[in-house]
């Protein structure tokens, strides 16, 4: 299907033909853009919310010293405008959360909710903590089970060749346990535990035979992969950019080099 969009290009005067439209360049929509563009389709990719330069936006790596408030959090500016957010998000990365004050919401008093957002390039995926689970049947038929709501109309099996291909994209890395309720994925190697985790992970499993503490599964890569660089180290604050599982940087790129020439 072909759309034609009457936006005015100011700059040719010409109409613009698009084989797809995305609204919203979040993982769900940068990840329509990816693939649309792959497979050879003039896509139009609309963000409402402000371009993300990651070169200079992504400030993880600037030392403590060389921020405002050192680290601690600009409070004046938190206490109006991160009612509902607070403790979300640190110093370096507050300009990526919504403003709760321009930005208000409701729930209902009984039932309240933590609605983050990210109204730029990459949406929140510029913020997750890229932390990467398979569901697995437990999840799949749990409603059945439990009689709420619709039964899922796929199961794993059905899913699962599609988390391989996401997982290899984004490069998740972890440690294969072999779970039934939490599948492996083809992981990048786990990040190291260190001594005391190494030692609770060995006391649980003598103590709990049906227990595992495993290390997080995240989208954070531990080895070069695809082109893009392993992180530096697995420190929070030092991570390296290109390391990242973010669709600004790699989404953006990857539709960039795809998108077909302009005729
Ligand atoms: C702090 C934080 C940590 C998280 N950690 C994890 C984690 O560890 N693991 C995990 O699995 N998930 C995590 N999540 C959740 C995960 O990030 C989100 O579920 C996911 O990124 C949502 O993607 P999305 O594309 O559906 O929506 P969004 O990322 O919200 O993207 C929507 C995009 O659409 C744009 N948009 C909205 N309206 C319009 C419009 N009318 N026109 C044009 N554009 C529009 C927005 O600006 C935005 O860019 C976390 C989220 C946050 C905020």
């Amino acid at each position: 299907m072909t759309m034609e969009v009457q936006t005015p290009n100011v700059q040719s005067g010409k109409t613009n033909t698009y084989d797809a439209i995305v609204i919203g360049s979040g993982i769900t929509g940068g990840w329509a853009a990816k693939e649309l563009t792959e497979k050879g389709l003039r896509t139009l990719v609309l963000e409402a919310g402000q371009t993300i330069v990651p070169e200079k936006d992504y400030v993880e790596h600037v030392p403590v010293w060389d921020v405002r408030f050192r680290g601690m959090r600009d409070r004046q500016y938190e206490k109006v405008h991160r009612e509902r957010q607070k403790q979300i998000g640190d110093e370096w990365n507050a300009k990526f959360f919504v403003d709760d004050l321009e930005n208000p919401y409701t729930t209902p008093p009984d039932q309240p909710y933590l609605f983050l957002r990210g109204h730029h390039l990459g949406g929140r995926s510029v913020m997750w903590g890229r932390q990467s689970y398979r569901w697995s049947d437990l999840d799949f038929e749990g409603n059945l089970k439990d009689g709420i709501a619709t039964d899922w109309p796929i199961r794993y099996k059905d899913i699962e060749p599609w988390y391989d291909y996401v997982e290899d994209f984004i490069s998740v890395s972890g440690q294969a346990e072999n779970l039934p309720q939490l599948p492996d994925s083809k992981f990048l190697p786990p990040m190291e535990m260190n001594c005391a985790e190494t030692h609770m992970r060995e006391v649980i499993a003598q103590n709990f035979p049906e227990r595992r503490l495993t290390i997080g599964r995240t989208a954070i890569l531990t080895q070069a992969h695809r082109g893009r660089a392993a992180c530096a180290t697995t420190a929070d604050r030092a991570l390296v950019d290109a390391s990242r599982g973010r669709i600004s940087a790699a989404f953006t790129r990857r539709c960039l080099r795809q998108r077909p020439q302009a005729s």
